[in-house]
């Protein structure tokens, strides 16, 4: 484990870290950070196991070493810093708190204000956090009410479709429990690499990847984060991921409508809309509504609702076969008055694809599927 430390006025601005250990070791990691954030350098150093463990609520007791690892890496970090030998940090004294938002530089910039009784620490976060999004013209979050409906797939074949478009495409996995990208495209096992900029994403062609499944060591690691941590890594991955100029950030949220889709869509903030995507059988249906009225409360413009694994392809003539019943989808966006963008059919080539870590729209783009698939983004992918 490694931590920098930015520090401006005396306070640490980020701190930022990096590891190859367990699922545990990250969050402890990222829990540091996030106390660290806001206080002074002294503070910092003397953070305590015991301060980490609170704040994670019930770790498990078999992995509280993590918590020790994190607060004695980030000593040691603090301590370089006042020796003056910092590892990227830099004492930057210029006062944020006034200045307009770094990227755009524009007054009206929502990150050039504070909000009322909005700290220190949460106005310079925003700030940063919007600097980065200042930079992205269109972002899209994918959603489910559940997971397993394909909403990891639809994100996938709607970043490499507006890659193939020769847009800027940024796709950002922050589905905690099941962070299936890197599998979808076939990187699994790729190190996130740290910068003084902040994480750089993995490259794929045009396409930059941003995956919680990056920091697990292994595909079977069981994600054991609780409320808090899970909050505190999507901070994190949203406010220090370098994307740098993007046409188009997707997301692909964690499935259901708890604090994770609203932490994400929350700090997000300016979403361009979200895309909901289920299956056609009537016991999907109630998590559509939920997800529909969740968008509905936090202001997110719905682009509409993507009715995945509806029909069967056949492999050998191609016909589509209604085998579950069908229209799920389209009956509650009618219903619910949001646009229905499509149904996708089940095609085995498209969990082939997945499962050889190709997106189906790339490698079967003239199939029947994929022109179906195209058809369902097309809004999205006609935003302006
Ligand atoms: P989620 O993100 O909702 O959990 P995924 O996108 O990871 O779901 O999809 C789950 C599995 O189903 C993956 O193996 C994927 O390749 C497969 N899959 C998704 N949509 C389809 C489809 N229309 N036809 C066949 N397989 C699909």
């Amino acid at each position: 484990m490694e931590f920098w430390i930015s520090v401006q006025n005396g306070l640490v601005a980020r701190a930022s870290f990096i590891t190859d250990g367990c699922a545990s070791s990250v969050a402890c990691g990222s829990m540091a950070t996030t106390l660290a954030q806001g206080k002074s350098v002294g503070e910092t150093a003397a953070l305590q196991q015991q301060d980490i463990l609170k704040a994670l609520e019930g770790f498990p007791a078999d992995h509280e070493h993590c918590a020790l690892l994190a607060v004695n890496t980030l000593k040691a970090a603090c301590a370089d810093f006042l020796k003056g030998r910092e590892i990227s940090a830099s004492d930057q004294t210029a006062d944020t708190k006034s200045t307009p938002c770094e990227t755009c530089g524009k007054q009206d910039c929502s990150a050039s204000h504070r909000r009322q009784g909005e700290s220190d620490k949460d106005f310079e976060e925003r700030q940063k956090l919007q600097s980065r999004l200042c930079r992205i013209r269109h972002k899209i979050v994918v959603l489910s009410g559940k997971g397993g409906v394909g909403k990891s797939t639809v994100a996938v074949t709607i970043a490499t479709a507006l890659t193939m478009l020769g847009k800027r495409v940024g796709l950002l996995d922050i589905d905690i429990h099941g962070p299936s990208i890197p599998t979808l495209l076939g990187l699994e096992g790729k190190p996130i690499n740290d910068s003084e900029q902040g994480l750089l994403p993995v490259e794929l062609g045009a396409m930059k990847v941003m995956s919680l499944g990056f920091l697990l060591k292994s595909p079977d690691d069981a994600v054991i984060w609780r409320g808090p941590m899970k909050m505190g890594v999507i901070k994190q991955f949203l406010k220090d991921t370098v994307w740098g100029d993007l046409d188009y950030l997707i997301v692909d949220s964690p499935p259901g409508t708890g604090d994770e889709p609203l932490s994400v869509c929350q700090l997000i903030g300016t979403l361009d809309g979200a895309v909901i995507v289920t299956t056609p059988q009537k016991v999907a249906a109630v998590d559509v509504r939920k997800s529909i009225t969740f968008c509905r409360q936090l202001k997110v413009p719905i682009l509409g609702v993507v009715e995945n694994m509806s029909g069967f392809v056949c492999p050998k003539c191609g016909e589509v076969t209604q085998i579950l019943p069908s229209g799920g989808g389209r009956t509650i966006a009618d219903d619910m008055k949001v646009p229905f963008l499509g149904a996708i059919p089940i095609d085995p080539k498209i969990a082939e694809a997945g499962d050889r870590g190709q997106a189906f729209i790339e490698c079967y783009s003239s199939t029947p599927t994929a022109e179906i698939m195209r058809a369902v983004i097309e809004p999205i992918c006609k935003l302006r």
